[in-house]
């Protein structure tokens, strides 16, 4: 018997790097995944290999800017598979990184659109059927972004902030059904996502992480399925970071080295 057998999950954004790892993860653990992506064929693809691998699942274009979309979408979803269990609003987009005075109300609106909007048309399209079954797991994809701020990305950290406002207060909104809300900050993980800010800085980012390396989707979709599966049961309006310790270090850390090394 595996943790999420008989359990329906849905995940956004679900063709690449972060949202194909929990994907496979949630499937190996038993559940029926519905990839949800805004283009067809990175999610095609995840649903290809988790089928390859035995599991269940089933790919749905849904572009989570569009809240009749995201309504349709968990309305076919219910009456396919007669549950929603598992909802992880992962879809997200990075931005151009820009001074704030620079970043165009055009860029501003859609990142916000993608990950605050997006996530709530999506909780409130699904809790409407986790509440009828008094059961749900909701996962959103926050950001160490929203932990430490990041230069150059206001429209970023502004739009994973607010996923925490969204998270805590939707935790108690919905505890009396069984329902918990609970987000993940990871740090910078290998996806197109940071192929940029990698190709750049990658061994510095490496070396300055206590645990020594850069994270993998797979370690995020580890927490995801954890947060995802009956074991979380007593945690709702948390987040949890992973980023292998990167948020500690700071410039005080290279002092502290240097007067140990000159004394020692
Ligand atoms: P990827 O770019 O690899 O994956 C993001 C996915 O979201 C893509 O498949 C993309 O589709 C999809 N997407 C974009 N816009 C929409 C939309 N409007 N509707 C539905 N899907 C959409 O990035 P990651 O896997 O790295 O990121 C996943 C999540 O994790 C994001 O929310 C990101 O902010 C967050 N995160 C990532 C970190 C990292 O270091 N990688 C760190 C912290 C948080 P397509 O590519 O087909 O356009």
């Amino acid at each position: 018997m595996k943790k999420l057998d008989g359990q329906t999950a849905i995940v956004t954004g679900a063709g690449s790097g972060i949202g194909k790892a929990i994907s496979k993860k949630l499937s190996n653990e038993g559940a029926y995944v519905w990839a949800t992506d805004v283009q067809e064929g990175g999610g095609k693809k995840t649903v290809q290999e988790i089928h390859e691998s035995g599991g269940k699942a089933d790919f749905l274009q849904l572009d989570v800017r569009d809240a009749d979309q995201v309504i349709s979408t968990m309305d076919l979803i219910y009456k396919s598979s007669g549950r929603i269990d598992i909802l992880v609003n992962n879809a997200g987009i990075s931005g151009n990184p820009a001074p704030v005075d620079l970043i165009s109300n055009e860029e501003w609106k859609n990142l916000l659109d993608i990950h605050v909007n997006g996530s709530f048309y999506c909780l409130k399209a699904s809790a409407k059927y986790m509440k009828m079954q008094n059961y749900g797991r909701i996962i959103n994809m926050s950001s160490l972004a929203s932990e430490t701020s990041l230069q150059g990305f206001a429209h970023y950290a502004a739009a994973k902030y607010a996923l925490l406002g969204l998270t805590e207060t939707s935790a108690k909104d919905l505890a009396s059904y069984n329902i918990t809300v609970n987000a993940l900050k990871p740090g910078i993980i290998r996806s197109t996502l940071t192929d940029g800010i990698l190709a750049m800085a990658e061994e510095r980012i490496a070396t300055s992480t206590p645990l020594g390396k850069i994270g993998s989707p797979e370690d995020v979709a580890e927490a995801a399925c954890f947060l995802a599966s009956p074991d979380s049961h007593f945690l709702t309006g948390i987040s949890i970071i992973v980023d292998g310790g990167f948020r500690l270090v700071n410039e005080m850390d290279k002092v502290m080295t240097e007067m140990m090394a000159s004394t020692n």
